[in-house]
């Protein structure tokens, strides 16, 4: 066995940039937890754990739904990442949303974005409605709008931000500002716009949750979610009760992956962003797209907010219209070559997609929002950017023909 105290009695450096957080979580404590000395932490699949007589130390494992290692390796790593106070992780993207929703009571209401995730939407339609939640939809950007929807029972503020497939920035600040007085929590999907851009807790958000399915984990091979909590208050022992009661837990695996993900995230975000940007400039000169959606483009109009509040990186996401309408834009979906078409976002691969045409899309939304019929979505990896528009090109210049 390597003597463990070379690495544990080393100090940290303080305050760290996130990038060498997100690079190294605390590494000395996985290593101090192995008999080898890896540097990479272990997998522990084991679904029970041995005791003592009488169960007396509470917080040891016993069984893998209530915790174990690697499950609580990652939600201490997200939780330090994101400046939380609590973190949970969960099997899904949607299991961390219904988590945290799961604060809310019969005959509470709770305010949303009309173009939010479709998911959440139908799990708020099919669903809480049931349970006797009701949701007001309403355009969260315009701050006008969700002081008006504010009622008695409001109870909640959803935001997703950036939006999808619109890309539209919610003032996470100034909602927050809104809420606060009243009471009301603010929760943040931010799964377009990771920590490393938009630190939600930070900007007066209760909770953000995230598809870690998406560019945490980052390779496009596993479902998986994360709540990170400002306070480690009710709604947190909520989403913690959700997790375990209903055994919406991510498998050990599972957690071992996202956590790899979380290792090269900067990276790979940055470069996505970067690349994100140069296609959305190239589609906006292009003369077969009718508009282009992207918040880093200077005639967006959240562009101010999100250089303010996405710290100068705007996300991977890129939507734009074309011209001649669903028609010519299935057309450029079918000829591009290195963007696949598919559903989802986050991966090193670079998707496109018609998203009126998507097979979650057509679930339906219940929000009173619709998606454009000639909207097609991209979600930028980590391909050459001259590649990626070399590729568009070709696929726009199909039309016509
Ligand atoms: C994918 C996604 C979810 C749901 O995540 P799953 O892991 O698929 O359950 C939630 N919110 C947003 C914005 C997403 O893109």
């Amino acid at each position: 066995m390597r003597d463990k105290n070379s690495l544990t009695n080393r100090e940290p450096p303080k305050q760290l940039n996130i990038e060498t957080s997100a690079a190294r979580p605390d590494i000395d404590r996985i290593s101090m937890l192995s008999e080898f000395g890896n540097i990479a932490p272990p997998i522990h699949l084991s679904t029970s754990f041995k005791r003592d007589a009488d169960c007396s130390d509470l917080s040891a494992y016993s069984y893998s739904t209530f915790d174990n290692p690697n499950r609580h390796w990652l939600e201490e790593t997200i939780r330090n990442l994101e400046s939380g106070k609590a973190a949970v992780a969960t099997g899904s993207g949607m299991a961390a949303i219904a988590a945290v929703l799961s604060w809310l009571k019969r005959g509470d209401r709770l305010i949303a974005a009309h173009d939010l995730f479709q998911g959440t939407a139908r799990l708020l339609n099919d669903q809480f409605r049931s349970w006797g939640i009701e949701t007001d939809f309403v355009d969260t950007t315009d701050l006008n709008e969700v002081a008006s929807a504010i009622r008695s029972e409001t109870r909640m503020i959803w935001l997703d931000s950036p939006s999808n497939p619109m890309l539209r920035v919610s003032d996470i600040a100034a909602v927050s500002e809104l809420a606060k007085t009243r009471g009301i929590r603010v929760v943040v999907d931010g799964t377009f716009a990771p920590f490393l851009i938009q630190k939600s807790l930070d900007l007066g958000a209760d909770a953000t949750i995230y598809a870690a399915t998406k560019y945490i984990a980052g390779h496009s091979d596993v479902v998986s979610g994360l709540a990170v909590f400002r306070e480690a208050d009710e709604l947190y022992q909520k989403a913690r009760a959700f997790q375990i009661n209903v055994g919406a837990v991510p498998s050990p695996m599972d957690c071992w992956l996202v956590e790899r993900g979380l290792r090269t995230l900067a990276v790979r975000f940055a470069r996505q962003c970067d690349t994100a940007l140069a296609v959305a400039r190239f589609l906006e000169k292009h003369d077969s797209v009718e508009a282009v959606y992207y918040p880093g483009l200077e005639n967006n109009p959240d562009y101010e907010l999100a250089c303010r509040q996405m710290n100068n990186r705007f996300g991977g996401m890129v939507s734009f219209l074309v011209n001649e309408g669903r028609i010519a834009a299935s057309k450029i979906v079918e000829s591009t070559k290195l963007f696949l078409n598919a559903t989802s976002l986050g991966g090193v691969e670079s998707l496109i997609e018609l998203r009126a045409a998507s097979p979650v899309q057509n679930l339906g939304q219940g929000t009173g929002f619709n998606v454009p019929e000639n909207l097609i979505r991209l979600s930028i990896g980590l391909e050459h950017p001259f590649d990626l528009i070399a590729d568009l090109e070709q696929a726009l210049s199909q039309l016509g023909n």
